[in-house]
């Protein structure tokens, strides 16, 4: 049976990065001199770890970034074109789930705000968040650290201070730098509030949705009427409110 894969994900892409763009923040990422004052609110070792397939383009409808299909158990278009296309290749991915109490500007102080996508707002970036860590490029940097303060640290647990984590400029390139904070106990706030690990996973497979092979084979025989076509665990609203900000 000949498909033709590439329509049909560059279609997919075009799909999904429509809805994504009035979506509420899951992730927090750093613009250069900007930093961010967080809590991660889960040890290291339990961490959200998954496969993902990520390719840059300028042309936001031809990126790719999206959660290997086989980590919800389903068959990945995306590890299939890899077959062909090298940088498409999954690579382990680190999601630290933290508390962000602001990002500021360190040239003007101001905070950093987002648009609203309900209320259309300006709203200062604060509240529960997911750091995409990788050992590749320069956010390794921020992985490497936390391995080591895992290491360094008496009680070995990152989640016993706050951190400040920026992205800094030194003329020719850009470099992440993480500073701890003094030790102090978690806020009782931040520690009763905070989403569980599977919350924090389902979130991030919605925001990053898997590419599921879609095979005639499998429509017409052998598996159930309704195969799901909608790959996000929760409903959109409900994933929403799993990630409280106050
Ligand atoms: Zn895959």
């Amino acid at each position: 049976m000949t498909v033709d894969t590439l329509a049909e994900i560059d279609a997919e892409l075009k799909r999904s990065t429509t809805p994504r763009t009035t979506r509420k923040q899951v992730f927090l990422y750093l613009s250069v001199d900007q930093k961010a004052l967080i809590r991660p609110i889960y040890n290291l070792n339990s961490v959200v770890s998954m496969m993902k397939h990520f390719k840059w383009n300028d042309n936001a409808d031809y990126k790719v970034d999206a959660i290997c299909a086989r980590e919800i158990g389903e068959p990945c278009e995306l590890c299939l074109a890899a077959q062909e296309e090298k940088k498409l290749t999954a690579s382990k991915t680190f999601f630290v789930p933290v508390y962000v109490y602001s990002v500021v500007s360190v040239k003007t102080g101001a905070r950093l705000t987002y648009k609203d996508p309900n209320t259309k707002e300006q709203k200062p970036v604060v509240g529960f968040r997911v750091l995409e860590l990788s050992a590749f490029g320069k956010i390794s940097g921020v992985l490497t650290y936390f391995r080591s303060f895992l290491r360094d640290n008496p009680e070995h647990d990152i989640t016993v201070c706050d951190f400040t984590i920026e992205l800094s400029n030194s003329g020719t390139s850009n470099s992440y730098v993480v500073q701890p904070q003094p030790a102090k106990p978690m806020h009782p706030q931040i520690r009763a509030k905070a989403p569980a690990l599977e919350a924090f996973r389902k979130v991030i497979i919605e925001a990053r949705p898997p590419q599921i092979v879609q095979n005639d084979d499998m429509a017409l025989g052998g598996l159930d009427d309704d195969i799901p076509t909608d790959v996000s665990p929760v409903p959109a609203q409900e994933a929403e409110d799993d990630i409280p900000e106050f």
